[in-house]
């Protein structure tokens, strides 16, 4: 962060979009511990931070008579908890832009934070509404987005806000600017080789991402349901497994183009398929492209995952995204766990690996080896979309 603090009020914009329980008590905080170093940093040099975040979906969730449902998606249920985690003064607008806020913003005193009422209580905040973000900008001196997680939304508070700002009073927090230099490592020069693993539900979803990879990897594992469109491409039988039969044409001219490029497509040689989609399902294992009638592909097979693992442990770059099946059931989580590992191992060997933009996330934390690759994205969507290539407009505001 090259902005010196002292006696600025820093307008921050976070991701504070926290799990609640039913009590609206905090049931992951990473979000709001991600943060911490940053709004840490700013109070330690002498100046004070204005926080804003959304929480939630408020106005797809109205009350039945049609007004915000405050009691549920206010971000003072969140003022207690950073209390106990900054150990200074934790004040609360209950409005993000108005009188109040005014006020509270211009009484902040150095080393203390002040918490705004959930951006998305406003319309304007997802339209990114100039007079809106406008409002936003006037409560503080320079502004810095950490939210990562929005960066790919040009929102009021994450993008448009920032319009407000020259270059000199803007910049990005911390954790952004660890996401933000971890998937450049991946994709700019990277060791070689460079393995890309992708997996999850869709070819449609991940087709950009697959062409993004033809760029700069060496091998691209697919896995996930994504892979049984590709068999079916290549006229194999893949019984009821997930496809998109829309996508032959994709999928083909996806491996025509690798062929061209010299990257290496590999598909899973076996699945483990289920008589139906369900954690009970009756399983077998079988060629992932002669898969009987009425049985789905729902992981990738034993002998594919250790071919999958194989290349990943000899590779010095990886970047991860989507779960290699249906991890969420036990029965055909095996072959994200054996992807899982292999990066932990390919990482104890010195190797940069990359998980993010998506459910690999989840998986890699239900398995505990987070700790155990080199980075883990907060980004979801915007993680994949940058790995995608493209330029997120809450990055593009802080550059220009
Ligand atoms: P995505 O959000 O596109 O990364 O997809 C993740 C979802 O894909 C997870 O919920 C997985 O359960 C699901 N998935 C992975 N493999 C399969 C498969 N072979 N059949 C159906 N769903 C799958």
């Amino acid at each position: 962060m090259n902005i010196n603090f002292k006696d600025q009020k820093a307008l921050v914009r976070v991701d504070f979009n926290v799990p609640l329980d039913k009590q609206y008590n905090i049931t992951d905080d990473t979000r709001i511990r991600e943060a911490l170093p940053t709004i840490q940093h700013i109070l330690a040099q002498g100046g004070s931070a204005i926080l804003m975040s959304h929480l939630g979906r408020p106005l797809e969730k109205l009350n039945a008579d049609g007004t915000i449902n405050k009691e549920k998606f206010t971000l003072n249920h969140l003022v207690k908890h950073l209390k106990k985690k900054l150990k200074t003064k934790v004040h609360f607008a209950d409005d993000c832009i108005g009188k109040s806020a005014v006020k509270k913003a211009a009484a902040l005193k150095p080393g203390e934070v002040l918490l705004l009422e959930n951006t998305r209580f406003y319309v304007e905040e997802e339209k990114g509404d100039e007079a809106f973000a406008k409002k936003l900008a006037a409560l503080g001196t320079v502004y810095v987005n950490d939210a990562f997680g929005t960066a790919h939304r040009a929102h009021a508070s994450t993008t448009v806000v920032a319009h407000f700002f020259d270059k000199d009073h803007k910049c990005f927090g911390m954790l952004m600017d660890r996401e933000i230099a971890n998937a450049t490592r991946a994709m700019k020069n990277p060791a070689k080789p460079v393995t890309c693993v992708t997996g999850g539900s869709k070819v449609s979803d991940k087709i950009m991402l697959l062409e993004k990879f033809l760029d700069y990897a060496d091998n691209i594992l697919i896995g996930g349901a994504m892979a049984y469109t590709f068999f079916l491409a290549k006229k194999g039988a893949v019984g009821n497994s997930l496809v998109e039969p829309e996508k032959i044409k994709t999928a083909l001219e996806f491996l025509k183009k690798a062929k061209a490029a010299g990257v290496k497509v590999v598909l899973p040689k076996d699945s483990v398929c289920g008589d139906k989609f369900a954690a009970d399902a009756q399983v077998q294992i079988t060629n992932s492209n002669q898969i009987p009638n009425n049985w789905m592909g729902l992981d990738i097979g034993p002998a594919a995952a250790r071919q999958f693992a194989g290349i990943i442990r000899k590779s010095q770059t990886i970047i991860w995204n989507g779960p290699m099946g249906v991890f969420e059931m036990p029965a055909f989580a095996e072959g994200t766990k054996i992807v899982a590992k292999a990066c932990a191992a390919a990482t104890k060997k010195g190797a940069f690996t990359m998980v993010g933009g998506g459910d690999s996330v989840a998986a890699v934390n239900q398995l505990k080896l987070a700790k155990k690759v080199s980075f883990v994205s907060t980004g979801g969507g915007a993680m994949l979309e940058f790995l995608e290539g493209k330029e997120l407009p809450g990055i593009k505001a802080i550059a220009e």
